[in-house]
């Protein structure tokens, strides 16, 4: 016997890598009976319709949302608060709300002021993706043996974030939850800092007299190539994630930055030992992402 859908209607609003790939998953699991997305751009919407992961495809936020019983927001995180306010006035009471946003005190911040008395927020991010972007990018393992954080704020209803739970897990997701707070101070370091390197190396390179440029990018497999593929990400995203996260970043910047200067000074003064130890260090933290299969 088919079992009943767990939803009625769900709404993606944006359906690029993540709600794309989240709306890939919903499909393959049988979570809804239908699924919209709503995005801003009529060749972002054609090209949805074409790859037809969701039942339909609406032209403004309050279509998309009516009769939602679940909304999944995946947008730029800068664009939460504007998103909030458009769909407020059209959800259902009982209505949950979900997102992915790389950062999340800011985007609670800016989400629960515009939300009706009686819809449920779970804000959530799914630590997994790549540098491609758009509703071409998504794919229906992106989330497998991931971990995908929950950061409800104090007196979020069980129930709800039980349910936000249980989508992640059908994505194969193992899922965590802490504060926002603490969500953002560790992403600061695992995620937005690796990334503002790779900004940075590739944007130091940019600057390189024409010659030297051409050597690089030949070169390239000596590492730089690495950061190449990472500072290639959505660069509106990144904007958005160095803003809305920057307290928790410039936090672990000034610790870089110490530490950067502690090599700085090992390597002028021929501390071998030093640089040794460090490196063997690192050696050892790597072998530790692998064995947590994270690599
Ligand atoms: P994406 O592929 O660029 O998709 C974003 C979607 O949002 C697009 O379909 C875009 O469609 C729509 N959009 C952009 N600006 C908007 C706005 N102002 N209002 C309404 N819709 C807007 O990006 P993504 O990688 O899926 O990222 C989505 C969210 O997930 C972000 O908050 C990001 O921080 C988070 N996240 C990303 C990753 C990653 O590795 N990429 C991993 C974890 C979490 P239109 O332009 O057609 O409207």
């Amino acid at each position: 016997m088919n079992k009943k859908p767990d939803f009625g209607r769900i709404a993606l609003i944006g359906a690029g890598l993540i709600g794309g790939s989240l709306a890939r998953v919903i499909r393959r699991e049988k979570l809804a009976q239908t699924v919209i997305a709503y995005s801003r751009h009529p060749a972002t919407r054609q090209r949805i319709r074409e790859l037809g992961f969701v039942d339909s495809v609406a032209e403004d936020i309050p279509t998309a949302v009516a009769n939602a019983d679940l909304v999944i927001v995946s947008v730029p995180v800068g664009a939460s608060g504007a998103v909030a306010q458009a769909m407020a006035a059209h959800l259902m009471p009982g209505t949950i709300v979900t997102d992915t946003g790389s950062v999340k005190q800011a985007v609670i911040d800016a989400v629960i002021p515009n939300l009706p008395n009686g819809v449920h927020f779970v804000p959530g991010h799914p630590i997994a993706g790549t540098e491609n972007t758009g509703p071409d990018a998504g794919f229906d393992t992106l989330f497998e043996g991931r971990w995908c954080i929950l950061t409800p704020p104090e007196g979020t209803s069980e129930n709800a974030i039980a349910t936000v739970t249980n989508i992640w897990k059908r994505a194969g997701s193992r899922v965590d939850r802490m504060s926002a707070a603490h969500h953002d101070m560790v992403l600061a370091i695992t995620s937005h800092i690796p990334h503002l390197l790779a900004f940075n190396i590739v944007g130091t390179v940019a600057e390189l007299e024409d010659q030297i440029k051409l050597e690089v990018v030949k070169y390239s497999a000596g590492g730089f190539r690495d950061f190449t593929r990472i500072a290639a990400s959505d660069p509106e995203m990144w904007r958005d994630i160095f803003i809305e996260n920057k307290d928790a970043v410039l936090e672990m910047l000034g610790r870089f930055s110490e530490d950067l200067a502690a090599l700085q000074r090992a390597i002028r003064w021929d501390d071998a030992d030093g640089l040794e130890a460090k490196f063997s260090q690192t050696r050892d933290l790597r072998q530790r992402v692998i064995e947590a299969k994270q690599a």
